[in-house]
């Protein structure tokens, strides 16, 4: 197994791109931070009920309680898999953590998008809360609105995305988040698509790039 990071703003298209990609190749395992801590807390498990707080005030969690999940993942994980690690590590101790792993990382992609598309981009997202497939208003719509085209379910906004906890958000990745290009670029691993070039593009961009 290795890894490859997906880095990027929130509403930069990383789950998009992680999930339409893997959808198509079995070889590529699609794990989303995100996911798994909305999943603990829909649960109401303990690592749930610690992370809700922080979660929706657009907060990061406690880096001990997200590496946690990110570590039974990758134990559960066999096989000749390349894991596209969607939205960890988000600050350089959790990186540090990840490497204290010992899972070869391939490389780590930066999906670049300008701020001010963001806003727009969150504002317009819905998401499936069954398999957690994305969609946005205009841009990725769904066949029949409201509806999620893969499995049926009704469509929702998440509760982080409302415009203010969207703001908090963007500081907590400025703050945060983005030291992390400045690290993998020291170690050679980082490289940098444009994600404001429509689904498609952006993920065969991903493609070439990982
Ligand atoms: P996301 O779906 O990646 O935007 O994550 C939603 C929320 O989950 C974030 O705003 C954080 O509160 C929390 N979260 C996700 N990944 C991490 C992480 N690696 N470290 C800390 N908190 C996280």
């Amino acid at each position: 197994m290795n890894i490859v990071i997906l880095l990027g703003a929130p509403g930069s298209g990383k789950g998009t791109i992680a999930s339409r990609i893997s959808s198509e190749n079995p070889q590529l395992k699609h794990v989303s931070s995100g996911d798994l801590l909305r999943g603990a807390v829909a649960k109401g498990t303990e690592a749930g009920k610690a992370a809700k707080e922080a979660m929706d005030a657009g907060q990061l969690v406690a880096d001990e309680l997200i590496a946690t999940m990110i570590k039974d993942v990758i134990a559960e994980t066999e096989g000749d898999v390349t894991m596209l690690l969607d939205g960890f590590p988000r600050n350089v101790k959790q990186a540090e953590i990840l490497e204290a792993m010992g899972v070869p990382l391939r490389s780590v992609v930066l999906v670049d998008v300008p701020d001010a598309a963001i806003e727009d981009r969150i504002a317009g997202r819905r998401t499936c809360p069954e398999c957690k497939a994305g969609y946005h208003v205009r841009a990725l719509p769904p066949k029949v609105e409201g509806i999620c085209d893969k499995c049926g379910a009704k469509l929702v906004v998440r509760k982080d995305d409302n415009p203010e906890t969207v703001k908090d958000r963007l500081k907590v990745y400025h703050a945060q988040t983005e030291p992390l290009i400045e690290y993998y670029t020291k170690k050679g691993l980082l490289r940098r698509i444009d994600g404001d070039q429509g689904p498609v593009k952006n993920a065969e961009a991903f493609l070439a790039a990982m």
